[in-house]
């Protein structure tokens, strides 16, 4: 065994103990990547693998949702299109997530870059992001507009917190909302790089597509 792979396999153990799966599964699949053969070894990657799915994907759970892949996978032979977000995590399985979905008969593998989906606390996503920059739409953004179920009218689909509404269909006319005053002040906003003033836009930040994400097959 190499060295490299020894000091790899140790690392590896000491974050697994340490129950830092991420890491553990980063340690692990640089060691099998040199020395495939370590059959103990893709158990231990297994595991830290599925642990780290859990815990970034919560509340689904990698074992309850992986047969339903499968089956969409099967009933759909050659129509799935598949999006997977590159993180810090898996950029470097990149290749072997690609052919997994290949082989199950998928028609195109996409990698995506993530976003900090306007996260106050962004220290979950600059531990998963590449190489993020802050995103500064123009105002064209405005000529969309995100309806919420309950009436609510953002100007983003990255406002999970709504705190950018112009408006409600409860209590607004759709026309009203088209031509009201919080429309039009957001699009100035933007349209003078005043990113800063909106709570949504200010912590926007994202990876780019680029040299970090692969591209698609
Ligand atoms: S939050 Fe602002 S900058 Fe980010 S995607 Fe939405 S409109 Fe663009």
């Amino acid at each position: 065994m190499f060295s490299l792979t020894r000091y790899l396999l140790r690392k590896g153990d000491a974050a697994r103990d340490a129950r830092d799966w991420p890491a553990a599964q980063r340690a692990y699949s640089r060691a099998l990547r040199l020395n495939p053969s370590l059959a103990y070894i893709w158990v231990q990657y297994g595991h830290a693998l599925s642990e780290t799915d859990n815990y970034l994907m919560q509340p689904l759970r990698l074992e309850r949702v992986q047969h339903k892949l499968e089956e969409i996978l099967r009933t759909f032979p050659g129509k799935v299109h598949v999006s997977v977000p590159v993180t810090t995590r898996n950029r470097d399985e990149a290749g072997a997530i690609r052919d997994w979905f290949m082989e199950r008969g998928a028609r195109l593998v996409v990698f995506d870059p993530i976003s900090s989906r306007c996260a106050e606390d962004r220290t979950l996503f600059g531990s998963l992001a590449l190489n993020p920059h802050p995103i500064r739409c123009s105002p064209v953004i405005m000529d969309d507009l995100i309806v919420d179920c309950d009436g609510q009218v953002l100007i983003c689909c990255l406002d999970f917190r709504r705190v950018e509404g112009i408006g409600s269909l409860a209590t607004h006319s759709f026309a009203d909302i088209l031509v009201g005053v919080h429309r039009e002040t957001t699009r100035k906003l933007l349209a003078e790089n005043c990113h800063e003033e909106l709570a949504t836009c200010r912590s926007c930040y994202a990876d780019l597509r680029g040299e970090f994400v692969p591209a698609c097959n």
